[in-house]
């Protein structure tokens, strides 16, 4: 049961004597994108903590799974993400530095739509308030460079050139791995089920024990709608049928030559700026022969009945009806699918902050582009945790938004 009140019993972490026991500084539950960063910052500060997942870190059971994420700073989402994208470059950077590794790729980003759409105002908007180096494109310009994008003639392209993808099972665990070798405390196939807030303490309860922390943060994506009562009528968990296709030539599309691609288009049954579709591919990675390719919106509700591996006629169709149009020569290609998950707000931005009406329990949640953060994030919520203020403004993001 979840009881998030002042109990009337003596609370657990009172030793027989009275004496309190403090178990960890800071519990962590989930430790994908959000909850690796995190243990990693707290323990790089000397923070005793605990991070807790039900499962071990990377695995295809989340919203983090697979070899990449898509990381660009002309952020369409809003201008409040930009500086913290900017850090969140920089700490990727110097995670590669650190470990003698590449996980950042250059390959530049499209955003593409009518010049009216908002991705493009968004786009636009962040590139020139933060003077991120871009360039507008036309139609025409756009698809003499990559000839595969087949956009109609009054669209524009917005491109980041500087934009690229992150290997995001790697970057998981390396942040794991320094985690524990700065002190963490990581337990992986741990179930956390439930929490107390006392007005000193948290406990945390899993299937195999009870932990008491000063702070706890709670970014367990789905697994937040459990765990959180308060916000389980405000997120929700969506579909994302992801297709892998096996260009013949694989040269145009890789890394390097093809940009990831982010499409805003008016919706066939809506009014031009009404509604829009919206869906990406992302280019070839080395040693791989696949080309990823997704919606990110108009997502269907992922219940407990259809967490399947399977993707329906209607999400087949939906997709296959955009790449044909604006993706045309991979339309014929034999697709793969994958099921993967949004944990999503109200309004798309992301919720970060104190769990509203508790003081010791924070919560995160990213929805469908909060990977490249990661490291920006370890920061923040270590900020928040140990009752600092973070550099950045979150207004945008307050849990008691809605
Ligand atoms: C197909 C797809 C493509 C995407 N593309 C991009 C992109 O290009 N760029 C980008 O920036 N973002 C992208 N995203 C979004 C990004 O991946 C997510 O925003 C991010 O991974 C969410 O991180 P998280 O920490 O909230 O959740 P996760 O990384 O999923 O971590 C949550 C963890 O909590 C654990 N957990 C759940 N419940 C419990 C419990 N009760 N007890 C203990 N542990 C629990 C889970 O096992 C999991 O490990 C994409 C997402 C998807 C699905």
């Amino acid at each position: 049961m979840l009881c998030t009140t002042v109990p009337e019993r003596t609370p657990s972490y009172f030793s027989p004597h009275g004496h309190a026991m403090k178990n960890y500084d800071h519990i962590v539950v989930g430790l994908g994108t959000t909850g690796a960063f995190t243990c990693r910052t707290l323990a790089q500060r000397g923070k005793k903590v605990l991070g807790l997942d039900m499962h071990a870190p990377p695995h295809d059971q989340g919203s983090h799974h697979g070899q990449s994420r898509s990381i660009r700073r002309a952020y369409l989402e809003g201008t409040s993400y930009v500086p913290m994208v900017l850090r969140a470059w920089e700490l990727w950077r110097q995670l590669e530095q650190d470990n003698r590794q590449q996980l950042l790729y250059k390959t530049g980003n499209l955003t593409i739509g009518p010049p009216e759409s908002p991705a493009l105002h968004g786009f636009f908007k962040s590139a020139e308030k933060y003077q991120i180096a871009h360039q507008q494109l036309s139609a025409t310009e756009t698809k003499r460079n990559w000839p595969t994008l087949n956009l109609p003639d009054h669209y524009v392209a917005g491109l980041e050139v500087e934009a690229g993808i992150l290997r995001a099972e790697k970057g998981i665990k390396l942040a794991l791995l320094h985690g524990t070798s700065e002190g963490a405390t990581i337990h992986t196939s741990e179930l956390a089920t439930g929490w107390h807030e006392y007005p000193d303490k948290i406990e945390v309860h899993t299937t195999k024990s009870t932990y008491c922390s000063e702070t706890v943060l709670f970014c367990a994506d789905s697994g937040n709608l459990a765990l959180l009562p308060q916000l389980a009528g405000q997120l929700s968990c969506r579909r994302v049928p992801v297709r892998w296709v096996t260009p013949e030539n694989p040269g145009p599309f890789s890394l390097g030559n093809f940009p990831v691609n982010f499409w805003q288009v008016p919706t066939e049954s809506a009014k031009e700026g009404e509604d829009y579709d919206e869906f990406y591919s992302l280019p070839i990675l080395p040693g791989d022969k696949q080309l990823k390719i997704a919606p990110h919106n108009h997502l269907a509700p992922l219940t407990g009945e259809s967490q399947s591996a399977t993707i329906d006629t209607k999400e087949h169709e939906h997709l296959q009806k955009l790449i044909k149009r604006y993706l045309p020569s991979m339309a014929k290609l034999a697709p793969i699918h994958q099921l993967c998950r949004y944990t999503l707000t109200p309004d798309g931005n992301f919720m970060l902050g104190k769990v509203p009406g508790h003081q010791r329990a924070f919560c995160s949640v990213l929805g469908g582009h909060g990977f490249k953060f990661a490291p920006v994030l370890g920061e923040i919520f270590a900020d928040l945790l140990c009752n600092q203020s973070p550099e950045f403004d979150l207004s945008l993001f307050d849990p008691t938004r809605f």
